[in-house]
């Protein structure tokens, strides 16, 4: 299947080449965020292959963080949903707060947004969200609302902070809180390879928010 290019699309979108239309293009509640074509070809390389295991997974959104830096299309963060049963790829998200001028387009959140688009519904039930960093107060916020019911990270939260991100106010008990609502929490795990986007971050002399 082809996709979009939209990383992250309001239920209200049309495709920007629609051709004949003489109706003019829906008002969009939420801006769509353009998608980088480097994240655009590696979800698809990646899409339905599945990746068992925590790390193989943290591996890859680690991946995501540092070429994101690298290619210079947003923050040292990346995210992606799999599916809890087949451990496939589902979607993937990158922080892009300061390309798309929007505080919420952080990785965790772009790569909910992209997955329920892409599955056509707001429940992430039965998949699994990874991501490079420990969600900050937001995303960890968000994270029950989203559906999903398995949360590994790399990072933690300190490691972002130490560069100078603001993380925002968590509760201190926030993976007990996420596991009573029956969400399994893992990390931090894989903490050298996960400090290494926040490094490259720091030497590209990266915005810092
Ligand atoms: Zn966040």
């Amino acid at each position: 299947m082809k996709h979009s290019g939209l990383l992250s699309v309001a239920g209200l979108v049309t495709l920007p080449f629609s051709g004949c239309s003489s109706t003019p293009p829906a008002e969009m509640l939420t801006p769509a965020i353009a998608m980088p074509e480097w994240l655009r070809n590696v979800e698809e390389e990646a899409f339905g292959h599945p990746m068992p295991g925590d790390e193989a997974k943290l591996k890859f959104v680690i991946g995501l963080a540092a070429e994101n830096v690298r290619r210079g299309t947003g923050g040292p963060f990346g995210a992606a949903i799999f599916d809890l049963d087949s451990d496939q790829l589902i979607a993937v998200g990158v922080n892009s707060v300061v390309p798309a001028k929007q505080s919420w387009a952080h990785a965790e959140m772009t790569a909910f947004a992209r997955a329920q688009h892409k599955l056509g519904t707001f429940s992430l039930k039965n998949c699994i969200l990874a991501t490079s960093c420990e969600p900050c107060a937001m995303c960890t916020g968000a994270t029950p609302w989203s559906g999903v019911e398995v949360v590994l990270y790399g990072a933690p939260g300190s490691e972002a902070r130490a560069i100078g991100f603001d993380e925002g106010d968590k509760l201190p008990l926030w993976k007990e809180s996420l596991m009573k609502r029956g969400i399994r929490v893992s990390g931090p795990m894989l903490q050298e390879e996960a400090r290494q986007p926040f490094l490259l971050y720091q030497n590209s002399r990266g915005k810092i928010y």
